[in-house]
């Protein structure tokens, strides 16, 4: 097999047996990125002469046999992580120049187990967003159909490692931006529960929400890269401190006697008719294994989206208040005063997206509005947490679609950012929950793919992996690729 088409795990058997060389497989996937970005528009930057000469370190250590997991294996940065000698833009004109003094958590551990990176990907402006339009760097394309979107906000690594430019990519999900635009790509994405990973370094967009996670070919690639992101981090106050498994040694656990829950409202006419069909298809393969189906009940779920169209704004507006113009990021040409070099740094430095979240979150956050709005949601977010719990005492995951649709048209959404918020609807109750979830590969609708989402209860990443793993085993939608980049 051409080296862009293997998983990591295939790279990494491969480089084990010295059919190839870290060289050469990074030589490759940086040919096809300068073959294919200009088009597809999935990395912001590309740090070829970086990867090579790490790439050539690490086929130095592998002959000297003290390596790292991951040494000499591809993989690229959502551009949301910092990175030390790299600009880290996070998609805005605000840090469009900005390169960060030190490497997030997520970067360091990745380099310290031998990976080399690529680039860093295209995104979602500070991770606002489910389709990568409001980046500042121009949308990313679907390799499905390039005037499609690849979905948000972390699109710029769904479509680098469905176009095969990558074997593996980071990405953040906050409401849905891994999981999403992994389901309208075929990749598989995971979002682990809040506090597995650190967010240390990672651009602060909603800081009760934001986790860091994966998006891969397949369910070993994603075990083997969340067990070196996985982890403690005295540097990030919301990591928790809880072991650490083995889980790619967990995949081949078996499904019999899974019991999966399936929300009836999610089945609701806001699906797409052959999304339904082509779930509903998926859970019979779990049930054919031997995972049992039933009816589980969330009936806050409406209250999901409304709910964190409060909360995830108003961590915004506090969030990006640090981006004043005077310690780093955009600064205003020729300030008259004070004022001016914040109101005009700001003004010029975020895009319209991003304004009107701070907009809305100063809103709900103002004396007059605080307890109608922002402590309402918060409210609100104990019943849907409350919701979860209830359900997980039935069930050890509940299954239903990624997205109400596949990939919707660019600029098909745009002018209405309520129905471009709804696509999030599935996605969205995990975050607010802080509970871990999956999408994968379980459908091709019309050329385009779909996911089939899984939650579980708070640790459970081991149980959706090997479900996602089981799954896979069963079917071939993971196997598919775009004509175009195969
Ligand atoms: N699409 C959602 C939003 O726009 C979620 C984004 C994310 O998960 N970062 O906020």
């Amino acid at each position: 097999m051409e080296l862009h088409a293997q998983t990591l795990t295939d790279l990494q058997a491969g480089l084990e047996r010295g059919d190839f060389s870290s060289v050469e497989i990074t030589q490759a996937l940086l040919d096809r990125i300068a073959k294919f970005d200009t088009d597809l528009n999935a990395f912001i930057t590309v740090t070829s002469e970086r990867a090579l000469a790490a790439a050539k370190r690490a086929d130095e250590v592998r002959s000297s046999g003290d390596n790292g997991v991951l040494c000499g294996l591809p993989i690229v940065h959502k551009d949301i992580f910092c990175t030390r000698d790299v600009t880290t833009t996070c998609g805005s004109r605000m840090l469009e120049n900005f390169v960060s003094p030190y490497d997030a958590t997520v970067v360091e551990r990745f380099a310290d187990a031998g990976a080399v990176v690529l680039g860093k990907t295209n995104m979602d402006e500070f991770a606002m967003g489910s389709s990568n339009e409001t980046s500042f760097f121009g949308p990313v394309k679907n390799p499905w159909n390039l005037e499609c979107s690849p979905g948000g906000s972390s699109g710029g690594s769904a479509t680098a490692v469905a176009a095969r430019l990558a074997p593996a990519a980071t990405g953040t999900d906050t409401g849905g931006s891994i999981r999403q635009p992994a389901a309208l790509t075929n990749t598989i994405g995971i979002k682990p529960t809040y506090g597995r990973v650190s967010r240390y370094g990672m651009i602060a967009f909603a800081s009760s929400l934001d986790q860091a996670g994966v998006i891969t070919r397949s369910a070993a690639d994603a075990a083997l890269l969340l067990g070196v992101m996985a982890g403690f981090d005295s540097r990030d106050s919301t990591s928790i401190d809880h072991p650490v498994p083995d889980y790619v040694a967990g995949l081949n656990g078996s499904l019999d006697g899974l019991r999966v829950g399936i929300v009836r409202q999610h089945f609701d006419e806001g699906l797409d008719a052959a999304c339904a069909d082509a779930v509903r298809e998926s859970l019979g393969v779990l049930e054919a294994q031997g995972a049992t189906l039933s009816e589980v009940d969330l009936p806050n779920l409406d209250y999901c989206v409304p709910t964190y169209y409060v909360v995830a704004p108003a961590e915004c507006s506090s969030n990006l208040s640090r981006f004043d113009g005077v310690r780093f990021g955009h600064r205003a040409a020729d300030p008259k005063d004070l004022l001016d070099l914040y109101c005009r740094s700001r003004g010029e430095g975020f895009g319209a997206e991003v304004k009107r979240r701070i907009m809305t979150g100063t809103y709900v956050l103002s004396a007059g509005y605080y307890d109608a709005y922002y402590l309402k949601a918060q409210k609100v977010r104990q019943l849907i947490c409350q919701d979860f719990k209830r359900a997980f005492a039935d069930v050890d995951v509940i299954a239903g679609p990624t997205t109400p649709t596949p990939a919707f048209k660019l600029g098909d959404k745009t002018d209405d950012p309520i129905t471009m918020y709804l696509n999030d609807i599935y996605t969205i109750g995990a975050n607010l929950a802080g509970l871990p979830a999956m999408s994968v590969p379980c459908g091709i609708i019309d050329g385009l793919p779909i996911g089939l989402h899984m939650v579980g209860p708070h640790w459970a990443e081991e149980t959706l992996l090997c479900t996602a793993h089981q799954f896979a085993r069963q079917t071939d939608w993971h196997m598919r690729s775009p004509e175009a980049y195969r």
